[in-house]
């Protein structure tokens, strides 16, 4: 069967094009491996009308919404590659099967990837986070930290320093001297040490270990991990792609069509910064936008 619209990612952005998409009364098809960037967190925070919610029962309550609609089709499972087919697009699945639609979005989000320290990854969306926005509020006037990664790390310190007393671990990196200024001006405490491990009981933090035995009293540490796409579609497909501030943006114009006249993208890949709702804005305007490009041309 030929769709309308393929879309690879059926998360918050690939469901939000899909659902607008259906209420058009097009065909579309929704391939989705179910491991949407925030399914580590328990709760998600920020998203109107859903605040504190886990992100799988957001996630479950889009989908049945929009498997009401007749022109709704989901496929479970991973989408291997794409072409370009004619004037449409074809995905291939892993089994073999090829799904054919007229036009397709990329919605398949990013992939992190956490600095190897012990105890890091196992706190990933709980007490390790990216976010104070997403993930502040709920560790108000706690000790935070800042691991540094980056120059970036200097401006998320001084962010963090907006919910309570934190410090940026340096782990063994140079700071500009004009950093460490405006750090001071922010109330940032600098530490200099090697971080070993973090401790602390299942997923919640107490402290961040030092190399030379001390450790520090932390409620929450907030990295920037480098990020990449989670699937080579985009780069099989040819769209052009920059460098971001943590990872490659694929590249769109105000309606979210990328390089590849046809193809859209949206989401976590195709911007900076990231969250549930500027996920969903942006499905929003792929879906609305390919609409139009169906019924008009172009
Ligand atoms: C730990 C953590 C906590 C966060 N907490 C919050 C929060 O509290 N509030 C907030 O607003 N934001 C939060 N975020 C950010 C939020 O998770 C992202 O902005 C959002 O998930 C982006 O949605 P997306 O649809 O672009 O991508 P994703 O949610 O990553 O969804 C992409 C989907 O595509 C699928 N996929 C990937 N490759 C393929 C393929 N080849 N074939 C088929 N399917 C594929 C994936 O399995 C996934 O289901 C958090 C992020 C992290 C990392």
């Amino acid at each position: 069967m030929q769709h309308d619209v393929v879309i690879v990612g059926g998360a918050f952005a690939g469901l939000a094009a899909a659902t607008y998409l259906a209420r058009a009364r097009r065909r579309v098809c929704i391939i989705d491996a179910g491991r949407p960037r925030n399914r580590f967190a328990e709760a998600s925070h920020g998203f109107l009308g859903s605040d504190g919610s886990a992100p799988s029962s957001i996630l479950a309550r889009a989908r049945a919404q929009l498997a009401a609609y007749p022109g709704a089709t989901f496929v479970a499972g991973e989408a291997a590659s794409a072409r370009v087919r004619g004037n449409g697009f074809a995905v291939s699945l892993a089994s073999g099967e090829e799904i054919v639609a007229h036009k397709a979005i990329l919605a398949f989000g990013l992939r992190d990837e956490l600095e190897p320290i012990p105890g890091l990854k196992e706190r990933w969306g709980n007490t390790v986070l990216h976010c104070p926005y997403c993930h502040g509020f709920e560790f108000s006037d706690r000790p935070l930290g800042v691991l540094f990664r980056t120059p970036m790390s200097v401006h998320q310190a001084c962010l963090v320093a907006e919910w309570g007393p934190t410090t940026l671990f340096l782990n063994g990196a140079d700071l500009a001297p004009d950093s460490a200024e405006r750090l001071t001006r922010h109330g940032v405490t600098i530490e200099h040490g090697r971080v070993t491990r973090l401790v602390g009981e299942s997923s919640s933090l107490s402290g961040v270990a030092f190399e030379d035995g001390r450790v520090r009293a932390l409620a929450a540490l907030y990295v920037a991990p480098q990020s990449c796409l989670a699937s080579p579609i985009a780069e099989q497909l040819g769209v052009a792609i920059d460098d971001g501030p943590v990872g490659p943006i694929i590249r769109t114009d105000a309606d979210r069509m990328t390089s590849v006249p046809g193809l859209y993208a949206a989401g976590d890949i195709a911007r900076a910064p990231h969250s549930v709702s500027w996920a969903v804005a942006d499905g929003v305007t792929a879906g609305t936008s390919l609409h139009r490009a169906l019924v008009f041309g172009g």
